[in-house]
């Protein structure tokens, strides 16, 4: 079979030749979760918007590879002096720029567009290899560039392209990478000519720069639970477990090297204990909640283009809330929400809205409340008018997370984590009313994220159909902190 590479199959190897192999030969055993539709949506816009940054230009349809390639040519000849998506191939190795700038006599600019706001040192290996085939075909590359997001932009009116986007000049990098482009594709050549599956070790290449797909593969023959299932323990941590000789639950539990927080998960795991319940401490969380008592949720989008003045790439932009409020302890609940449209800056009506929903001097509950403080913080930055009032909600806050976040309350079942998405499920397994998966459309803050995202193109009707599954996965949000409370309750006063 002959060799073929693309950009960022060429990426892939970079990080372990062993990921090129496995796509070719046994791409059934890709475990697609570690894809992310969101940011794949966002690389493609991203991609879009920055194809003006130069002004004019001229965009190679994607579709059949021969045809990029040949009429790449054409506009290269045709003196076209910005291509985007320029295409070419050389011995196999087949490349689309981004944004190639043509001086004519074979003299050409690269650019390489990127979503992220940071250069990344796989960005130098992509560049690298392109200006690799392009040098190959004859081509003298003067420039060779990455262009990011700018962190520090914000928007006010018309999008400033020049000042969205940050361009990086990394020609003497790439000048300083073409003996390792060449050396590591005859590497790969011979690689890929393996019949048996090779033997690559499981390491910080799995995970860095990017979560591999073929990981569980890799990992199929370790014991379960293993070191890698560690929850709240750093990466860096358990690969010198692992590296260590300290794979299985039972390895790491003889292996002194654990943090009291994964020491419990591993006990826990391993032996049948009963549930851990520290009551005078959770009395003494108890005492910090006063009546009336609101449960309070956000949820937010960041759009890595800025949508609305006073915003900038990657801002958390909150377009929603849920609101569950009690004026007694075990008093009848009530309930309260918010939810944006997407055509329009939602801050400023959820920043009124929140202010008359809550009363000045009363407690709030989140589930690790710094995510809410944050964004209450912003919005009284932006909207002086409700500063004082949402300060004061900022002030009177109280975080649900605390009791299980210090292992004052744990079981088997949370698995080592104190995130509420184990939490609810330990304290209530098997309540259908509880189970986020049984609500539709959207389970979890990141789909609520991307739907929000997505109204902007739904016609009326699916519009307010997703914003039905909004509504019902915030609320539940709210109400499971209502629940979690009232177990606290439960058992401090048994
Ligand atoms: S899981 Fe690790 S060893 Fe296996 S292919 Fe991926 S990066 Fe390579």
């Amino acid at each position: 079979m002959s060799f073929t590479l693309s950009k960022s199959r060429y990426c892939n190897a970079v990080q372990c030749p062993k990921i090129l192999w496995m796509h070719k030969y046994m791409p059934q055993e890709f475990d697609s979760s570690v894809l992310n539709e969101a940011v794949f949506n966002t690389g493609n816009e991203v991609g879009d918007l920055a194809m003006g940054i130069f002004g004019d230009y001229t965009e190679v349809p994607y579709g059949d590879p021969g045809e990029m390639i040949q009429l790449t040519q054409e506009l290269i000849q045709a003196e076209t002096p910005v291509i985007c998506e320029a295409s070419f191939s050389f011995k196999g190795l087949f490349c689309s720029v981004d944004i190639l700038k043509n001086f004519g006599h074979n003299i050409v600019e690269l650019y390489e567009v990127k979503s992220s706001t940071s250069v990344s040192p796989i960005y130098v290996d992509d560049i690298s290899y392109q200006v690799y085939v392009l040098r190959k075909l004859g081509y003298d590359v003067r420039r060779a560039c990455l262009i990011h997001l700018n962190k520090n932009y914000v928007r006010f009116g018309e999008l400033n392209l020049r000042e969205l986007f940050t361009m990086v000049d990394l020609t003497s990098q790439v000048n300083d990478n073409a003996a390792s482009v060449e050396s590591t594709i005859e590497f790969l050549r011979g690689y890929m000519r393996k019949r048996r599956e090779p033997q690559e070790t499981i390491g910080t290449h799995c995970f860095s720069p990017y979560h591999c797909g073929f990981f569980p593969h890799c990992a199929n023959d370790l014991p379960h639970p293993n070191v890698f299932d560690l929850k709240r323990t750093q990466l860096n941590t358990r690969m010198k477990l692992y590296e260590s000789g300290f794979v299985s639950f039972e390895d790491l539990y003889h292996s002194g090297k654990l943090s009291d927080q994964a020491a419990t998960q591993v006990r826990y795991e391993l032996e049948e204990l009963p549930d851990h319940i520290n009551i005078p401490k959770l009395k003494e969380f108890l005492t910090t909640i006063s009546y009336p008592l609101y449960y309070l949720d956000f949820e937010t989008f960041q759009p890595a283009i800025p949508r609305y003045d006073a915003s900038s790439p990657y801002d958390q932009i909150p377009f929603q809330y849920s609101l569950h409020y009690q004026k007694e302890k075990h008093g009848k609940l009530y309930h309260k929400e918010y939810l944006a449209y997407p055509y329009e800056d939602p801050r400023r009506n959820l920043a009124e809205q929140l202010c008359k929903d809550i009363p000045e001097n009363v407690t709030v509950l989140a589930y690790n409340m710094a995510f809410e403080k944050g964004r209450i913080r912003e919005l009284a930055a932006l909207y002086p008018e409700y500063a004082e009032h949402l300060l004061n909600i900022h002030d009177n806050m109280k975080d649900l997370m605390i009791p299980f976040q210090q292992r004052h309350y744990y079981t088997r079942a949370m698995h080592g984590s104190y995130s509420i998405k184990y939490v609810l499920p330990a304290l209530y397994p098997d309540d259908p009313e509880l189970d986020y998966h049984s609500l539709e459309g959207v389970h979890n803050g990141a789909e609520a994220s991307s739907t929000f995202l997505q109204m902007l193109s739904m016609d009326h009707d699916t519009l307010e159909e997703y914003r039905g599954y909004l509504l019902s996965y915030c609320k539940l949000d709210t109400f499971a902190m209502v629940k979690v409370l009232d177990r606290l309750y439960e058992v401090t006063e048994q």
